[in-house]
């Protein structure tokens, strides 16, 4: 597998927020949104067997494992990868750009898919399928990173259109500034959750570990 960088830190986002996770990032994306923090991670990494990988997981002793990138569902070896940790007992996220199929990815309780709706300040709105929603189970999340109104006004408009029946996250840019997203989902009365980056909060935009 094509690997940027294998660590252990705390879950920033999302459903598992908090909880110290051995993060693996895959190398290798098929966007380039505006905003992107991993720019180091669109190409490049390491060549690694699978079992390298499971095994440098297995040194950090985290329950959670965070399969990031890029993006990851571009390597025919992540749907291994979650298998193999599946297996060893771990909590598995699979944090995925939207692109890719999401039909054949395991559906139980340990295993949160964390999908992106890329909005239109990310300059990929275009490119993320949207079908992919119908495949996302209650203990999945789908994640809107917000930049402004027309990105707020977009992910309003995704949620009236596509049924769904997972966790709906919305973050501002940055990770920070949540006082404007979180009057506007109040007053839309919109069932998501506005959250921030954990790791924003701790470490700033250096990553902790
Ligand atoms: S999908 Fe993720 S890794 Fe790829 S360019 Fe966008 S933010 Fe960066």
């Amino acid at each position: 597998m094509k690997v940027s960088e294998i660590f252990r830190s705390l879950q920033g986002e999302g459903l598992r927020m908090g909880a110290p996770t051995a993060f693996v990032r895959l190398a290798g994306c098929n966007l380039r949104c505006e905003w992107c923090d991993t720019k180091y991670a669109q190409d490049g990494g390491e060549e690694m067997p699978l079992e390298k990988v499971l095994e440098m997981v297995k040194a950090l002793k985290c329950r959670d494992v965070c399969i990031t990138g890029g993006e990851p569902l571009l390597q025919k070896e992540t749907v291994p990868l979650i298998y193999n940790l599946l297996d060893s007992g771990h909590h598995v996220t699979l944090e995925t750009n939207g692109t890719m199929s999401l039909q054949e990815m395991p559906c139980e309780e340990r295993m949160l898919v964390s999908m992106d709706v890329k909005c239109p300040s990310s300059g990929m709105a275009d490119k993320c399928d949207l079908a992919n929603i119908e495949y996302l189970g209650p203990v999945d999340q789908l994640k809107f990173v917000i930049a402004d109104e027309r990105d707020y006004e977009y992910a309003k408009k995704v949620l009236k259109e596509r049924k769904h029946n997972c966790t709906v996250i919305m973050i501002p840019v940055g990770g920070t500034n949540l006082k404007w997203l979180a009057e506007k989902v109040l007053e839309d009365k919109l069932e998501a959750r506005v959250l921030p980056q954990l790791h924003k909060l701790i470490w700033g935009d250096k990553r902790g570990r």
